[in-house]
């Protein structure tokens, strides 16, 4: 374990999974924790993070009583409520039984044009929630392309991570565009520069940076979690579609070391 980080594997559900299907992963990723723990006597070396879609929330919350499963949401509004249709407050993620919420995912980036003021809104939203905020970064294909991948991390975090954050408020997910949902992944030796390079970053940006998980997203899966994750500074995985079944976030989370 890296300076004393534990690392954090998060699931990114994203808009994937009914009432019944949900509540199964999630039972099932519960007794594999258990399993586990009675078995070794040992819990798993990192925290387990799932972000199902908002309607599963709640259920998944009562179900997950007891278990060691952190639960979080996939976005929040910036306002703590009003006349915001469609949107959940950061407020209403932690009623609901979250401990965190992802803001400035590339998809919502691109999809919704949200640009670094707004996900530094939502940012700040969570930390006024008492959430830990997960903010995603990461370049495109062409601005890798161009030489400019870490100018354009740097940007976006400046632009996108409040005053006053530090490792209890806020998480730090690298994921380069290109490499979500493509089974395309950068080089080690890529990833150990940006993670490093967003580390000296946010030294002075933010309280004990030294402390704060920095996780790698895009294409994670069992046959290149151990590798991805015994890089320098990466403090665990955002994981998407390997989320999705138990058996290969389980593998996954018991890569880490
Ligand atoms: C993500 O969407 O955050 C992600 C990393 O997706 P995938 O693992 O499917 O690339």
């Amino acid at each position: 374990m890296a300076q004393g980080r534990r690392k954090l594997i998060a699931g990114n559900w994203k808009m994937n999974g009914l009432h019944q299907d949900g509540l199964d992963l999630a039972r099932e990723l519960s007794h594999r924790s258990v399993a586990a723990h009675r078995a070794s006597g040992q819990h798993l070396p990192c925290d387990l993070l799932i972000c199902p879609p908002a309607t599963l929330l709640i259920t998944l919350a009562e179900a997950l009583t007891g278990a060691a499963i952190l639960l979080g949401g996939q976005d929040c509004h910036a306002e703590v409520k009003g006349a915001h249709t469609g949107d959940l407050s950061a407020e209403m993620l932690r009623d609901a039984g979250c401990s965190h919420v992802i803001v400035g995912h590339s998809e919502r980036r691109i999809d919704h044009g949200e640009n670094d003021a707004i996900v530094h809104g939502k940012a700040a939203a969570a930390m006024r929630a008492g959430l830990v905020a997960v903010v995603c970064v990461g370049e495109s294909e062409a601005e890798r392309n161009a030489g400019r991948a870490l100018d354009v991390v740097a940007g976006q975090l400046a632009g996108s991570i409040p005053d006053g954050m530090g490792a209890g408020t806020l998480v730090v997910a690298y994921e380069p565009v290109w490499a979500i949902g493509t089974g395309k992944t950068p080089t080690v030796a890529d990833v150990a520069e940006m993670h490093a390079h967003i580390r000296n970053r946010l030294d002075g940006q933010v309280a004990a940076a030294e402390q704060l998980r920095i996780l790698y997203g895009g294409s994670v899966k069992p046959s290149n979690a151990v590798e991805l994750l015994a890089v320098d500074n990466v403090d665990g995985a955002l994981v998407g579609g390997a989320s999705l079944a138990a058996s290969d976030f389980w593998d996954i989370a018991r890569a880490c070391r």
